[in-house]
C-alpha cells in the first residue's frame, strides 16, 4: 500500500493599511470595542463605501511577487453569510475575477533545493467583526475589525508533507514583510490559514482511493498548521483503513476546527460550496481597470525578495546557506548588512559575523531592528576592515562594536582613544618579549631544555607578552619574536 498526501493552503494575511477597506476608519489594535467604526463598516441601510486604493496596490504588489498574472478588469462580489460580526449579512470579496492568478512561490526544502508550488489566485476581501463570549453569560460584539482588509492567497494542492506546509507559510510571511504590504505579526492574528487536506491511497491491488478533503479552519500559528496537517494525514488513513468508503467520492468535503489543547482536529460542519454564499457583484462598487501606467508604478514597488537575496548572499558573498537565512529572515537585516559589505569592500565574513554573533545579539535584548542599534552600515564597515587588515585584533574589535552603540565616530578613532588599536610595530613587542623573559628566566631555561614542562612554559610566556601589552601585541608579531629569541 501507498499514501500519498496532498495540501493546498488557503492563506489570509491581514493587510498593513492606515484604513480600512472601504471607509476611513483606522485600523487599530486593541483599541476600545467599537471605537473604530463608522455607518459603513457598521452595515447601515444605504451607505456607500470607496475602495481603499493602497490596500489594492498592496495586493497587487504581492501578486506580483507571487509570479501571479494581474487582472485588467476585476470587480466586487458579495459573499452571503449570517454571522452576529457580519452586520451587513454579506462579505464584500472577490469571486470569479481574482485580482492575481496562476502565479507560483518557490519554497526551500530540508533536504536541499527549491520546490515550486503554484498559487491558484490571489485577491481581496474584507475581515469580519470579533464576538466575545469569554468569562461572559453573554456575547459581546466588537466590530472594530469589520472592513480591515485581507489578501487571500490560495496555493494549488502541490505541497506534499506538513513541514512543506509550514514552510511554505514562514517563506509567505517573510515575503509579505519584505514587501512592506503587511506586519505578519502572529501574536496579533495577522495570519490565518486553512489547509485543504487529504490522501491518494493505492492499495496492494492497484487500486485507488481519495480520502475527502478535510479544511481546517482559521489556524494562526506556524506550529498549528503543522500539526493540523500531520493529524490529519494520521486521521485520514486510520478512517479508511477501518472502513474503505471513506472517500471524497462518498463524503465530499467537510470543516474541521483545530483544538490547540488537545492537539487535533473535530469535525464541524459539511464544506459550503460556492453556491451556497449566492455571490453577485456588488452594485455599490465600481469595477476596477489596471491601466499599464498604474501596473508600472506598482511593478517598481516590489523590491528584491527574500529568497533571491537569501540565493545572492551565498553565490556572490560564498556565505553558508545558515548564515544567509540568518541575514535575510528579515528585510531591515539583510539591506543593513547589504550595504555594509559595500561599503567594507571585501571583508564580506567579517561584516556577516559581526552582524550576526554581535548586531542581532543586541538587536534582540533591545527588541529593535539591528538598523536601529545605533552602528551605522558605515562603522560596522570600517570595523571590518580594521579586524582584516589586523589594525584591532578579535577582542579589541568586540570592545569597539559596543563603544560604537554609543557613538557614532569612526571605529579607527575609538579604537586609538580607548587604546585598542593592535601593536603589529616588531620593535615596541620586541621591547616587551625581553621584559619578559628577563623577568621568567626559569620558564625560558625550561623551554630551552627541551622539558616536559617546555610547552607549557612557552604558554605562560606568551600569556605574559599579552598581558603586558594589555592585549595589542599582534598574536602573529609575538610568536615570531618569542621563537627567535628561545632560539638565541
Ligand atoms: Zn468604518
Ligand atoms: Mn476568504
Amino acid at each position: 500500500m501507498e499514501t500519498k498526501l496532498i495540501v493546498g493552503l488557503e492563506i489570509h494575511v491581514q493587510l498593513a493599511t492606515r484604513t480600512k477597506l472601504f471607509c476611513g476608519c483606522k485600523l487599530g489594535f486593541d483599541d476600545p470595542p467599537n471605537s473604530n467604526v463608522c455607518p459603513v463598516c457598521l452595515g447601515m441601510p444605504g451607505v456607500l463605501p470607496v475602495m481603499n486604493r493602497t490596500a489594492y496596490e498592496y495586493a497587487v504588489r504581492t501578486a506580483l511577487a507571487l509570479n501571479c498574472t494581474v487582472a485588467e478588469f476585476t470587480k466586487w462580489d458579495r459573499k452571503q453569510y449570517y454571522y452576529p460580526d457580519l452586520p451587513k449579512n454579506y462579505q464584500i470579496s472577490q469571486y470569479d475575477l481574482p485580482l492575481g492568478y496562476d502565479g507560483y512561490m518557490d519554497i526551500p526544502l530540508a533536504e536541499g533545493g527549491y520546490k515550486k508550488i503554484g498559487i491558484i489566485r490571489t485577491h481581496l476581501e474584507e475581515d469580519a467583526g470579533k464576538n466575545q463570549h469569554e468569562g461572559l453569560n453573554h456575547s459581546r460584539v466588537d466590530l472594530n475589525r469589520t472592513g480591515t482588509p485581507l489578501m487571500e492567497i490560495v496555493t494549488q494542492p502541490d505541497l506534499n508533507s506538513p513541514e512543506e506546509c509550514k514552510t511554505l507559510a514562514i517563506e509567505l510571511q517573510k515575503l509579505v514583510q519584505f514587501l512592506g504590504v503587511a506586519e505578519a505579526d502572529m501574536q496579533k492574528g495577522h495570519m490565518r490559514f486553512e489547509p485543504n487536506i487529504n490522501l491518494l491511497i493505492i492499495d496492494d491491488d492497484g487500486r485507488e482511493y481519495k480520502t475527502p478533503i478535510i479544511e481546517v479552519k482559521n489556524l494562526n500559528s506556524f506550529r498549528a498548521v503543522e500539526r493540523a496537517v500531520a493529524y490529519e494525514a494520521w486521521r485520514q488513513l486510520d478512517e479508511w483503513k477501518r472502513d474503505h468508503n471513506y472517500t471524497l467520492e462518498k463524503l465530499g468535503k467537510q470543516n474541521r476546527g483545530w483544538d490547540d489543547g488537545r492537539n487535533e482536529t473535530v469535525f464541524q460542519r459539511e464544506k459550503e460550496e460556492a453556491h451556497d454564499y449566492r455571490y453577485f457583484p456588488d452594485p455599490d462598487l465600481v469595477p476596477l481597470k489596471m491601466d499599464p501606467a498604474w501596473l508600472e508604478s506598482i511593478t517598481a514597488q516590489v523590491c528584491e525578495l527574500p529568497l533571491a537575496m537569501k540565493q545572492r548572499f551565498v553565490e556572490e558573498y560564498d556565505l553558508s546557506d545558515y548564515d544567509a537565512g540568518v541575514l535575510t529572515a528579515d528585510r531591515a537585516t539583510a539591506e543593513y548588512f547589504d550595504k555594509a559589505v559595500t561599503l567594507a569592500n571585501g571583508p564580506v565574513k567579517r561584516v556577516a559575523n559581526l552582524v550576526t554573533q554581535q548586531g542581532l545579539k543586541v538587536a534582540r535584548e533591545r527588541a529593535c531592528r539591528v538598523d536601529e542599534i545605533g552602528v551605522s552600515p558605515k562603522q560596522l564597515a570600517e570595523l571590518a576592515r580594521l579586524l582584516e587588515e589586523g589594525t584591532v585584533n578579535a577582542s579589541a574589535g568586540t570592545k569597539i562594536f559596543e563603544l560604537m552603540l554609543d557613538d557614532d565616530r569612526d571605529p579607527e578613532t575609538i579604537a586609538r582613544e580607548n587604546n585598542l588599536l593592535q601593536q603589529s610595530d616588531a620593535g615596541a613587542i620586541e621591547a616587551i618579549v625581553d621584559a619578559v623573559f628577563a623577568a621568567n628566566q626559569d620558564a625560558v631555561e625550561e623551554i630551552q631544555s627541551g622539558g616536559k614542562k617546555a610547552k607549557k612554559a612557552r604558554g605562560f610566556l606568551m600569556g605574559e607578552i599579552m598581558k603586558q601589552s594589555r592585549g595589542q601585541a599582534n598574536p602573529q608579531v609575538a610568536n615570531q619574536l618569542l621563537d627567535e629569541k628561545l632560539k638565541m
